[in-house]
């Protein structure tokens, strides 16, 4: 995935200040808006860790020094947090470095402190253009779920209308959603049978969670498959579906660990 802008640029179009391209926060000049790096892999039942405990060795980096001192301003009263959703290059690089960020949308979150740690919840999305002319308390919607795993799709209720009324249990990483789409390029990860062509001319494929979310399954690329809709069914309602998600795992972990070595 190609950015349009470069991350810093993308950074200041919201008005806060990126003092190194690789840094992971920046802050508005008035101190009223906090921008944060949020790993993609790394947001879990859209809880994300954003000061962990102890001192992890990225944090002894000028990104991670940055961070500290830009946490404490997020987290005082009036101050609005903003997360920018990142792909990590290499997950197991220290520091990270980016690949790719979403620059469709922002997640608004709410700071919360445990203990040592600083957690950020998220409580939904906005654009950037709306963003950036500074009216987010007006304008926040709840995260759009535009996955099709069945477990959120109850009998014979539509989607958009099930959205609505969704609550935030069951919201998704857009980013998890549409990688696992390009990942199985149309095909069913677990059989390779070809979706069928849509109207838009791209292949059907539905995105299946493995562990469900419900079970407390990540929301990540390794917990998610593209399938066919035979397979997806025979997943959630198979006689031996706990062994075919147990197969799919192994089909997911293979497909990210060639991936992994060529990238
Ligand atoms: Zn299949
Ligand atoms: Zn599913």
């Amino acid at each position: 995935m190609k950015n349009t802008f470069s991350f810093t640029k993308f950074v200041e179009s919201l008005g806060c200040h990126l003092k190194i391209g690789f840094h992971w926060s920046a802050v508005s000049p008035d101190n009223k808006i906090v921008v944060v790096t949020i790993w993609d892999d790394q947001l879990n039942n859209e809880e994300y860790v954003l000061i962990p405990e102890g001192s992890p060795k990225w944090m002894s980096f000028a990104g991670g020094k940055e961070l500290r001192k830009h946490v404490p301003i997020a987290l005082s009263e009036g101050v609005e947090t903003l997360g920018i959703l990142c792909h990590a290059e290499d997950p197991n690089a220290i520091p990270r470095r980016r690949a790719y960020y979403d620059e469709k949308s922002l997640l608004v979150l709410r700071l919360e402190k445990r203990g040592d740690q600083v957690i950020a919840l998220v409580t939904g999305e906005i654009t950037p253009e709306i963003a950036a002319k500074g009216s987010v308390f007006n304008h926040v919607s709840q995260r759009k779920s535009a996955i099709n795993d069945l477990e959120t799709i109850p009998e014979g209720t539509k989607i958009p209308e099930r959205l609505k009324t969704e609550g935030h249990a069951f919201m998704r990483n857009r980013m998890v959603r549409d990688y696992v789409i390009r990942r199985a390029n149309g095909k069913c990860e677990y059989c390779g049978v070809l979706g069928f062509l849509m109207q838009n001319n791209r292949r059907y494929i539905e995105v299946h969670h493995i562990i469900g979310l419900g079970n407390n399954g990540p929301d990540t690329i390794n917990n998610v498959v593209g399938l066919c809709p035979s397979h997806h069914r025979e997943a959630h309602f198979g006689l031996a579906a706990g062994e075919l998600n147990q197969h799919m795992q192994a089909k997911v972990n293979a497909i990210n660990l060639v991936l992994r070595s060529i990238s």
